[in-house]
């Protein structure tokens, strides 16, 4: 998506180990009429497929995900970073190694909110090694849902887990990918 690939060019910054910042339209500062055009550009790649609901996880991916289901006209849920190791029966739980911080994460979501009958498109801010992909794809299955496909926003192709996860028949749309980058160039696929 043209409009992403600018702003990523015009205002990102490349971090040591493969960290892209964005903060000044999506990570931090969030821009709301960019979110809304790039929530447009997933409604159109998903046409025709029935989704009635958009799963997400805490906290960066929500502002994308709640654009989708209005979008989508549907619910939105976000899988919480569990802090308590005390999780109760009424949860769906995976587990998440973060890419950015490093650590595991126990992600819940609660049972009410995912269902058989739900046709689910899982939402996100980046795809990198598709650990995050990998849990919410494994909460909906616990639930017994079906994953109609991920709608990511900046995919980091050369880390490997959106091929990964299309490979094993995921439907994966992302807006923007980047095939390389460093801290004095960045290419699109
Ligand atoms: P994965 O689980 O695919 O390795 O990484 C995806 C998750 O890690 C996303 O939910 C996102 O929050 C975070 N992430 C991965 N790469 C980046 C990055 O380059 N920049 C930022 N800001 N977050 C990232």
């Amino acid at each position: 998506m043209e409009l992403l690939e600018q702003r990523i060019l015009s205002e990102g910054r490349v971090l040591p180990g493969g960290v892209l910042k964005i903060d000044s339209f999506l990570n931090h500062q969030m821009d709301p009429v960019l979110m809304h055009e790039m929530a447009l550009e997933l409604k159109r790649l998903y046409e025709g497929q029935e989704i009635n609901k958009v799963l997400t996880i805490e906290a960066s991916g929500i502002a994308l995900a709640i654009m989708a289901g209005y979008e989508l006209g549907c619910p939105v849920v976000f899988a919480k970073k569990s802090k308590t190791k005390n999780i109760s029966d009424d949860l769906y739980k995976v587990e998440v190694e973060s890419f950015t911080h490093g650590k595991t994460n126990t992600v819940v979501v609660a049972k009410q909110f995912i269902n058989p009958e739900d046709k689910v498109l899982i939402v996100d801010d980046f795809l990198a090694t598709g650990a995050a992909l990998i849990g919410l794809k494994g909460l909906v299955e616990q639930a017994g849902g079906t994953v109609v496909g991920a709608g990511i926003a900046v995919e980091k192709v050369f880390q490997g887990g959106g091929n990964l996860l299309r490979s094993q028949g995921m439907r994966i749309e992302s807006l923007a990918m980047i095939a390389s980058m460093d801290d004095t160039s960045l290419t699109f696929c």
